[in-house]
């Protein structure tokens, strides 16, 4: 693979099922998720999610276009190499153990018993599981379920995690230990895909966003991106007799009735005009600030697709 290549590689994807009525799932397609980056995958139910992650994962057929993995088309076993995957619906063998799944799926994978032995028990405690490697899995809840999913994908340590509904089945508390554990991921350089309908843990993770609406792509984006335009910061203020900082008059404030506003975007240069203010001796009189969430963007982005 050339370096800096896409680890997924997507290109006017559509994908049709059925045969005499067809159901057409994907219309076209197009995106790549580069090494390193965290990329959240966001959609309504029924949106092309999963559709598009099984054909990366060469488990569907694309009607026309083509999908790669890292740099490979997904019917080349070399593209499989790397990857960790969990499926949306994981459905584990019920007389299995835990520890044994893991060596199943280790061994598929090309890990011998020596070390199998070592990384599982860690890997186990990681996702929560501490201790459970010899519980058979007809006893594991739904939750329990979801947590063994992401060890059976990370159990290779792959470069690349996609995951199909990641925090499908956990309780608040799963959902913090899963955060550490992409947190972890992501500061080794793994690169992950995931699909979630967590948004706010899609905006706190990720680095980028796909939304998929109806077979379509309707955002691609860099999450600060498409957060910061959205936020706003004001700061009002006096002078009070004191010069007004040069950081400050570059921002243009609007003056009206002897009281300066300033409306800012960045939450840093919010921080650092407040720390100007107070240090030139300016009052500041009033501070207030509007975020919005991923959550918010996306229910007006979706509501104004549908109005079109
Ligand atoms: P998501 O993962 O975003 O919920 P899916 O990719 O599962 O969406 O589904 C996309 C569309 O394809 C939906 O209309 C769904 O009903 C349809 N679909 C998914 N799988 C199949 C299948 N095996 N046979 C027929 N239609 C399917």
């Amino acid at each position: 693979m050339a370096q800096n290549q896409p680890l997924i590689e997507v290109r006017d994807l559509v994908v049709d099922y059925g045969r005499k009525k067809k159901t057409r799932a994907l219309h076209g397609v197009t995106f790549a998720v580069e090494p390193g980056e965290t990329v959240g995958f966001i959609g309504a139910n029924g949106a092309g999610k999963s559709t598009a992650i099984k054909t990366v994962m060469g488990f569907v057929f694309p009607t026309t276009g083509e999908a790669k993995l890292f740099g490979y088309p997904p019917s080349d076993s070399r593209s499989r190499l790397r990857v960790g995957y969990l499926p949306e619906v994981a459905l584990y063998y019920p007389f299995m153990k835990a520890r044994e799944l893991l060596e199943l799926y280790g061994g598929l994978s090309g890990m011998n018993r020596a070390d199998l032995k070592s990384r599982i028990p860690n890997l186990l405690e990681r996702v929560g599981l501490g201790g459970k490697g010899e519980s058979l899995l007809r006893q594991f809840s739904k939750g329990m379920q979801q947590r063994l999913g992401i060890a059976q994908s990370m159990i290779a340590d792959p470069d690349l995690l996609i995951f199909d509904e990641l925090s499908s089945g956990l309780d608040p508390l799963g959902r913090h230990d899963l955060r550490d554990v992409l947190l972890e991921l992501k500061s080794r350089g793994r690169t992950i895909f995931f699909s979630s309908h967590e948004l706010s843990e899609v905006e706190s993770l990720c680095d980028r966003v796909i939304i998929i609406h109806k077979g379509r792509i309707v955002k691609q984006a860099r999450v600060a991106d498409l957060m910061e335009p959205l936020n706003q910061y004001v700061i009002d203020f006096r002078l009070n007799g004191s010069a007004m900082p040069d950081a400050v008059a570059a921002e243009n404030p609007q003056l009206e009735n002897g009281i300066h506003t300033l409306n800012l975007r960045e939450l840093d240069l919010y921080t650092k005009l407040l720390g100007a203010l107070s240090d030139s001796g300016c009052e500041v009189i009033r501070t207030s600030s509007k975020t919005r969430s991923l959550e918010a963007y996306y229910t007006e982005l979706v509501r104004g697709e549908d109005a079109a």
